[in-house]
């Protein structure tokens, strides 16, 4: 048998957006009735260094001071999810970036209507999963 140990892993924040409209057990009860496994889960916040590591990619970027002041500005759930392909799964549970645009059925889809305040982030690769839980829960690495 294979355990959770050894199972592929993804990382997601449950952004603050989604702890002030309180929709924190909708966004994990989604994943829980896909039949996802929770590694781990913690009530967190993220401050300005985290977010400059976290979203390295982005930090050049016009939007990327508006989505730290966003990102900083409460508790957010700080989770990691397990499963037989797990990432592509929860990137497509959670919909595309803009609210606006998401597929109604998934999180954003039916939930969010920004860009920016869009209730999920899901890593968009294993090696992205590997860094982000390295980052965020580096006991479990
Ligand atoms: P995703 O979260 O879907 O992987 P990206 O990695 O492209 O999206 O962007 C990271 C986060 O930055 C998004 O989830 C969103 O909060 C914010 N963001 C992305 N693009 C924009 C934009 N054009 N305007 C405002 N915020 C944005
Ligand atoms: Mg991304």
């Amino acid at each position: 048998m294979v355990s959770s140990a050894s199972a592929e892993r993804t990382f997601v924040l449950v952004k603050p957006d989604a702890v002030r409209r309180r929709l924190v057990s909708e966004i994990l009860g989604r994943f829980e009735r896909k039949g996802l496994g929770i590694d781990a889960m913690a009530l967190r916040r993220m401050d300005e260094r985290l977010a400059d590591l976290h979203y390295a990619e982005h930090v050049a970027e016009p939007f990327y001071p508006a989505l730290r002041e966003f990102m900083t500005s409460g508790p957010l759930v700080a989770l990691v999810l397990s499963g037989s392909g797990v990432v592509e799964m929860v990137r497509g549970l959670v919909g595309a970036t803009d609210g606006r645009r998401a597929v109604p059925g998934t999180i954003r889809g039916d939930l969010a209507c920004s860009s920016r305040e869009n209730l999920v982030h899901a890593a968009d690769s294993a090696e992205t999963a590997r860094r982000e839980i390295a980052l965020w829960f580096p006991e479990l690495t």
